[in-house]
């Protein structure tokens, strides 16, 4: 059972995106809404904390890490990864800014899968429902595995393109002020 007929996945998934056009790390736009019944409680993207330079000023802060590769590899492969830590994820924004009582039973809308630290907190958030767009291979099964357990939908949106221009692979606008 969905809680969301398609045309309202299509309509919060849209502001998610929207949303996440707001974020400035040129690496990755992550955009999130939270949605009580059909009323929007809450928006929020990947960003650094308020006060702090974000990525557009600072530049990204990049780790690198070793992954397992996706695939089948006989020997387990690894591969060498980057990834920028100077922001927040969107999820754990989109917690920091809602109230939990808010939260009981609502859905979250986000462009992105969640990372396995997101989706963890995001089972003990109240929520009762996730819908994402854009896959993240790396987690997928043990996020899977956590929303099963937890007894939380857990799904991808089906037949959905994201809005013109809101799909930011690289580059960036200009800082804004805030
Ligand atoms: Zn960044
Ligand atoms: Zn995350």
């Amino acid at each position: 059972m969905t809680a969301l007929r398609k045309d309202w996945d299509t309509y919060f998934m849209d502001i998610a995106f929207m949303v996440s056009t707001r974020s400035r790390c040129p690496r990755r736009h992550v955009g999130t809404v939270l949605v009580q019944g059909k009323k929007l409680l809450g928006t929020a993207y990947n960003g650094a904390p308020m006060g702090v330079q974000d990525c557009s000023e600072a530049g990204c802060m990049i780790v690198e890490e070793f992954e397992p590769t996706a695939g089948d590899e006989p020997n387990g492969g690894m591969i060498k990864k980057q990834r920028c830590i100077r922001t927040i994820h969107a999820e754990q924004n989109l917690l920091l800014f809602t109230d939990r009582v808010d939260r009981e039973g609502s859905v979250v809308y986000v462009t992105d899968q969640p990372c396995w630290t997101c989706a963890n907190m995001l089972a003990n958030s109240g929520i009762a429902e996730i819908v994402y767009y854009r896959l993240y291979p790396k987690d997928h099964g043990k996020v899977a595995g956590l929303m099963e357990q937890r007894g939380l939908i857990f799904r991808q949106i089906a037949n959905y393109a994201p809005p013109a221009d809101t799909e930011v692979q690289d580059g960036f606008s200009p800082p804004t002020h805030r």
